[in-house]
């Protein structure tokens, strides 16, 4: 099924808007097994509008647009495709009453060009819209077009989003045919390519299946896609025991859910000591629904008076060892711990760079990690590339991994 998307509006092509609708609507048809074969944005002309659209009818079978269905004078979609497909602009009388209806809610005065809005196409089906005053639009097979469909979206994501879901995916699902079923398994603490690499082999084996890897700042997202879910489930079978420790679930939880729900069984608790990644773990774990259930909190331990009074370091070794080293951090790890009275305690120094360690100890991209626990107290030490706020991020990953690592036992 060719799809192709349109995303209309002056403001999507400069710096004033980021088109997220067709992002948006990308996950939703790769949810389903399917995807864009092309997507286009538009300024707000007549003319470029009608030729895209003349196009896009010529190569594709469905297209989705969104933007240009209000009541301004630059908002011109629906008009200019009733032009192309020779239909004649009605009133709808329901859609009308819908629209006073949506004024009259908000005790305002319903101002007369939003009568435009209830201007219908003859031939096309209205998407009613209950979240704004849009409707939507949708053709099925034009005469002129036959086998060709055209979904109309409002441009406010929220709407279009609204639309989408209970009006235009139902018709998708029954086109597309049997449902497309996803595994999806995250990995922890291996590179990109390293794990293109190891799993090739399986990968050739279950080749039936349509394979996409994934990389985010320290975590590899490894996805298959088949109509046959046996197919997919011994590929996970042959998968998960290739991984071993270093996958950290299958399905769609993340690092930090699946780390708090394992501590959370455990009736295990967490404290943090972070310097160089500044509180983006605690942001992170936070992030989670039910997080205080195991987490307990933490300390910013930025400057040297914060990792001595904070996470009681003892200033003698910050002098000998140095801030960003393994021997800060593990005793870092350790204060906080005792401070807080945790199950477990995971601290990070570090130097995100742009700049050298002013101590000259840390090339930029050093990190050191550290997990104090019930038996004992384990460093790790990396080197990342990339700039700062991707230090900071594949710094967080990774040691909330290595913590689910050392849980693991
Ligand atoms: P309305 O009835 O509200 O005027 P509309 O269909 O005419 O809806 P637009 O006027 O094109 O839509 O856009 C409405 C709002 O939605 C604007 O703030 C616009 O920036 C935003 N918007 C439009 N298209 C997109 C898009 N592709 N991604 C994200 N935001 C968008």
């Amino acid at each position: 099924l060719r799809i192709e998307c349109i995303a209309i509006g002056t403001e999507l092509l400069t710096t004033t808007r980021v088109d997220t609708n067709s992002v948006w609507l990308a996950q939703r048809l790769a949810d389903l097994g399917l995807a864009f074969h092309r997507k286009t944005a538009v300024g707000d002309s007549r003319e470029d509008l009608r030729h895209l659209f003349l196009e896009a009818l010529h190569r594709s079978e469905f297209i989705v647009c969104t933007g240009g269905l209000g009541p301004t004078f630059d908002d011109f979609t629906k008009e200019v495709l009733a032009e192309i497909l020779g239909a004649p602009l009605e009133e709808d009388p329901t859609v009308r009453r819908e629209i006073e209806t949506f004024f009259k809610t908000l005790n305002r005065p319903m101002p007369l060009n939003n009568l435009k809005q209830a201007l219908v196409p003859a031939g096309a089906m209205v998407l009613h819209n209950p979240v704004g005053t849009a409707p939507g639009l949708y053709w099925e097979n034009p005469e002129d077009y036959p086998g060709r469909r055209i979904a109309l979206l409002p441009g406010v994501p929220r709407e279009m989003k609204h639309l989408w879901e209970y009006q235009v995916e139902p018709r998708l699902r029954e086109l597309a045919g049997r449902p497309i079923h996803t595994l999806r398994m995250l990995v922890g603490s291996v590179g990109e390519s390293a794990l293109e690499e190891r799993t090739t082999p399986l990968r050739q084996k279950h080749g039936r299946l349509d394979w996409t890897i994934l990389a985010s700042l320290g975590l590899v997202e490894l996805i298959a896609r088949s109509p046959e879910p046996a197919e997919l489930d011994a590929a996970r079978r042959d998968l998960e025991a290739e991984l071993g420790a270093d996958l950290i679930g299958v399905g769609s939880a993340s690092l930090e859910e699946t780390l708090l729900a394992k501590l959370a069984a455990r009736g295990e608790t967490l404290a943090l000591a972070e310097s160089m990644t500044g509180g983006l773990i605690a942001s992170r774990l936070s992030a989670i629904p039910g997080a205080s259930r195991a987490f307990l909190g933490g300390a910013v331990v930025y400057s040297p008076g914060a990792k001595t009074t904070l996470s009681d370091v003892d200033p003698a070794l910050l002098h000998s060892a140095g801030t960003v080293s393994e021997a800060c951090t593990r005793a870092l790890a350790e204060g906080i711990r005792t401070k807080l009275g945790s199950t477990w305690a995971l601290a990070v120094t570090g130097n995100a760079g742009p700049g050298e360690d002013p101590a000259g100890s840390a090339p930029v991209g050093t990190c050191h990690l550290a997990v104090s626990g019930p038996t004992g107290t384990r460093t790790q030490s990396h080197h990342f590339p990339g700039e700062r706020a991707a230090v900071q991020a594949r710094t967080a990953s990774w040691a909330l991994d290595f913590l689910r690592r050392t849980m693991l036992g």
